[in-house]
Order: structure tokens, then C-alpha cells, then sequence
């Protein structure tokens, strides 16, 4: 079980996800927009984050890579919600910072899955150096 916190504008999706998290015994906090999403993992100190690429004002890539670049958050892990799962999107969403990605709409199994795999630790942090043998 784990706090997770969705930045995400639309508010069906943002009560699907939380719906999802908490019938999967998580903690949710919830944010509608980026700025308040920034705050919110500053403060509350989220595992992980579920991130909405379009969102209004500035966009999901952009808070992921505020996010990665601050040491008080750079250890959250960020799962990137897109309508628009496309293959160059997906290394878009690498290079922001993103750990993983779901598209949307929102799948329970998918989701959940995502979510496990990576608060179980089965693939390194983004921002962790490579391993020198
Ligand atoms: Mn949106």
C-alpha cells in the first residue's frame, strides 16, 4: 500500500484513478493541474505519481522534469497517463523523467500492474548511474 498522488485535469479520469488506487488499498491525493501537483509532492511526500500529460497551463513532461531535477522529489516515481501512446511519445516520456507509462483510458489491471512493478523495485530509478562491474 502506498500514497500515491494523481495530477490530472479531467475530473471522470481523476475519479476513475482514485477509485482504482483506493480499491487496491492505496492512499490518494489528488491534484488538477501541474502547479498544485509540484506542491503537493513537496510536501506530502507521494511514493509515487500518476501524471497526466495534457493538463492546462504547464503540461505533465514539463512537471516530470521539475520533479526529476529537485533532490526533495527526484526519488518519486512517475508513471505518465497518456491519451496518446504513440512510439515516439513513449521516449518523450523517458526523457522527461518518466519511469512508466499507461494509456489511456484508464485499464484497472494495467494500472495496477504499472504501479507494482514499480513500487516493488523490479526496475532501477530513472536517474540511477549504471552499474560498473
Ligand atoms: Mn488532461
Amino acid at each position: 500500500m502506498a500514497r500515491i498522488l494523481v495530477v490530472e485535469d479531467n475530473p471522470a479520469n481523476m475519479r476513475l484513478a482514485a477509485l482504482v488506487l483506493e480499491k487496491a488499498g492505496h492512499q490518494v491525493l489528488q491534484a488538477y493541474e501541474a502547479e498544485s501537483g509540484l506542491q503537493a509532492a513537496r510536501t506530502d511526500r507521494p511514493e509515487l505519481i500518476l501524471m497526466d500529460i495534457q493538463l492546462p497551463g504547464m503540461d505533465g513532461l514539463t512537471a516530470t522534469r521539475l520533479l526529476k531535477a529537485d533532490p526533495q522529489t527526484a526519488d518519486i516515481r512517475i508513471i505518465a497517463l497518456t491519451a496518446f501512446a504513440m512510439k515516439g511519445d513513449e521516449e518523450k516520456m523517458r526523457a522527461a523523467g518518466c519511469d512508466g507509462y499507461v494509456a489511456k483510458p484508464i485499464r484497472y489491471k494495467e494500472l495496477i500492474s504499472a504501479i507494482d512493478q514499480l513500487l516493488n523495485g523490479r526496475s532501477p530509478p530513472a536517474e540511477a548511474p549504471p552499474q560498473t562491474p
